[in-house]
């Protein structure tokens, strides 16, 4: 398993992850924060399965669009945040004075699902605190934590 951050919403620190299986190059993009070509470029000698979100933030949540209009793969995220994608209140979007309004969800997941890519496994390991539907995803060594985890602290509760 490899995986590169990509910074495209340095004004929210706001972590996008590509991560990718090196045998098949299948590979899943977590939390597309903004609508950034980089992301479409650095997919290019990639085979993007899913699109995932750690938790549905504007911050987390606003490249889907963009992302979903490039590949035609499913979107993913914990069932509890479902409603956050297409309400600007709920994803607090508004309060930054831009409304995003990501696709709907195609899968909702939930603790204990495995997405697969390649020959890897991620599990989802459901962690609500940050918010409701907030997940982190694990595979060998490798934590994604979205908001549950923030730079030597927890994440802040919502
Ligand atoms: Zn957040």
């Amino acid at each position: 398993m490899n995986y590169k951050i990509l910074r495209i919403l340095p004004e929210f620190e706001t972590n996008t992850y590509l991560v990718w299986d090196e045998k098949t190059s299948e590979a899943i993009i977590i939390d597309p924060a903004f609508p950034a070509p980089a992301l479409i470029n650095e997919l290019k000698n990639l085979k993007l399965k899913y699109v995932v979100n750690t938790h549905g933030h504007g911050d987390h949540i606003g490249g889907n669009e963009f992302v979903l209009q490039n590949f035609k793969v499913p979107l993913c995220i914990h069932k509890n945040d479902a409603e956050m994608l297409s309400n600007p209140y709920l994803n607090l979007s508004n309060s930054f004075g831009i409304d995003i309004i990501s696709p709907k969800a195609d899968i909702l997941l939930k603790d204990g699902d495995k997405i697969i890519i390649g020959n890897e496994v991620i599990k989802v390991i459901h962690t609500p605190g940050h918010t409701s539907g907030g997940i982190c995803l694990h595979t060998d060594n490798l934590l994604f934590s979205g908001d549950t985890l923030f730079c030597e602290s927890i994440g802040r509760t919502g």
